[in-house]
């Protein structure tokens, strides 16, 4: 068939259309599900830092409320320092209860623009404790100044970007391997079988299109493909008997029914194609035209059954004489048969017709009511020509081989005549 598999300019495979759209959705899926999980990270991450500095707070309560109460401000700033040890702190101070700070201190932190930081973290960034002391356990605790902490948000806001990260990244990843993964089942479980569909089509002899390379489908005979597969078997099935019909009609259409032989039909269309050959290679053309003498008699004496047998003989005689391929004997009609030789000149037809005569005679057949040798002979008449011009030559030869034909008969029957 004409088709040929990736000669088509600009077509694009089907794997890589699939590859292409499963990559698509993947990603499209990841990146949903990337949102998803962020906003539930940035709630757990607000939750965290919210009970990790109130974790950190409570561990140096004791002590800042020890520092304040003994106005001890070196204590006052170790407590400071291991807040700050975290990272996250942006500023921390503890203040006596009249106010005065005892410890500060300040971290330079970046400005943040984002307003994704802001809007997630503004509100968990300030912390105020009030520090107690108890005075023996009867007494109730006093409050004796206060812890100050702060986070730094641009701290908050880069560990956030730094999660986001991981996590698309993550996501990507996971969509470029499930791709990869559905990419390559789909093309060996759908893409293949249906190339080799493809091909086996492509590979179609489509005068012989019953007899294609049908696929052995294995584990998809009885799926969507296996029945694609025997759908186009009996398309091609019913193709072939169509073609089969058409060679049979024409076969019938061309033959002659009682001998067999080629029919007037088509030795009117095959001396038309020689004749032009023979003009356009410049060859000669000939033509014998056979007639069974007094056949009349035979058919009224004989009988018409006996009459048949002896025209597919005759037939059967001049096919074994005539035997080239390019040549061709047909029934022209009734008892008249006619040889049409081409490349061959008078000479060699007249050797063909010499050969006709004797292998007729040698059949034997009797013929009683013959006024010639008591059997079945013919008479033939030769011509040959070489066409010099396009088709008119034709009927000229055929009255020539006629003329010749009508000769013989004329002259006495049984024999050859050509014209001179
Ligand atoms: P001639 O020697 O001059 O050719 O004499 P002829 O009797 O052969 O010629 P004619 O044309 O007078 O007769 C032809 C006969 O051929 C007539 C018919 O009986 C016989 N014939 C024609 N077609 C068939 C056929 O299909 N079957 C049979 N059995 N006979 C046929
Ligand atoms: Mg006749
Ligand atoms: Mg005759």
């Amino acid at each position: 068939m004409s088709l040929a598999p990736g000669s088509q300019p600009g077509r694009r495979s089907l794997t890589a259309k699939q590859a292409g759209l499963t990559l698509a959705i993947a990603l499209l899926l990841s990146i949903l599900a990337g949102v998803i999980e962020l906003a539930l990270d940035a709630r757990s991450m607000r939750q965290e830092i919210v009970s990790d500095t109130r974790y950190r707070l409570d561990l140096v309560h004791g002590t800042a409320a020890e520092a304040a109460f003994q106005l001890n401000p070196e204590l006052a700033a170790q407590v400071i320092d291991g807040l700050f040890n975290g990272g996250r702190v942006a500023s921390a101070a503890i203040t006596d209860d009249f106010g005065r700070t005892m410890a500060a201190r300040q971290r330079e932190s970046d400005p943040v623009s984002g307003w994704v930081a802001h809007a997630l973290f503004e509100d968990i960034l300030h912390y105020r404790r009030t520090l107690h002391y108890q005075a023996g356990s009867d007494n109730p605790p006093q409050p004796i100044g206060e812890l100050e902490l702060t986070l730094a948000l641009d701290r908050l806001a880069r560990d956030f970007t730094d999660r986001s990260l991981l996590i698309f990244s993550l996501g990507v990843a996971k969509a470029l391997a499930i791709a990869a993964l559905l990419a390559l089942v789909f093309h060996w479980f759908v893409t293949r079988p249906l190339l080799r569909v493809h091909a086996a089509i492509v590979d179609t002899d489509p005068r012989q299109p019953g007899r294609w390379p049908k696929p052995a489908m294995g584990r998809h005979g009885s799926d969507e493909l296996g029945h694609l597969v025997d759908s186009v078997d009996q398309l091609l099935q019913a193709f072939q008997r169509g073609l089969d019909q058409r060679d049979q009609l024409h076969q019938i259409s061309t033959m002659d029914g009682l001998t067999g032989i080629a029919n007037r039909r088509h030795f009117d269309t095959f001396i038309e194609r020689e004749w032009q050959r023979a003009w356009r290679n410049g060859h000669a053309l000939s033509v014998i035209f056979i007639d069974i003498d007094h056949f009349k008699e035979f058919n009224d004496h004989y009988g018409h059954v006996a009459g048949d047998d002896t025209l597919r003989a005759v037939a059967e005689a001049l096919a074994g004489v005539v035997h080239r391929a390019s040549d061709l004997v047909a029934r022209y009609g009734g008892e008249e048969f006619v040889c049409v030789l081409p490349d061959t000149d008078l000479e060699g037809a007249l050797r063909v017709a010499g050969r006709i005569h004797e292998r007729i005679r040698a059949l034997d057949i009797p013929h009683a009511h013959s006024t010639l040798a008591g059997r079945v002979t013919a008479s033939l008449g030769v011509a040959s020509s070489r066409p010099a011009h396009d088709d008119t030559g034709i009927e000229e030869l055929m009255a020539q081989a006629d003329g010749q034909l009508y000769r013989a008969k004329h002259q006495g029957r049984d024999r050859v005549a050509a014209q001179t």
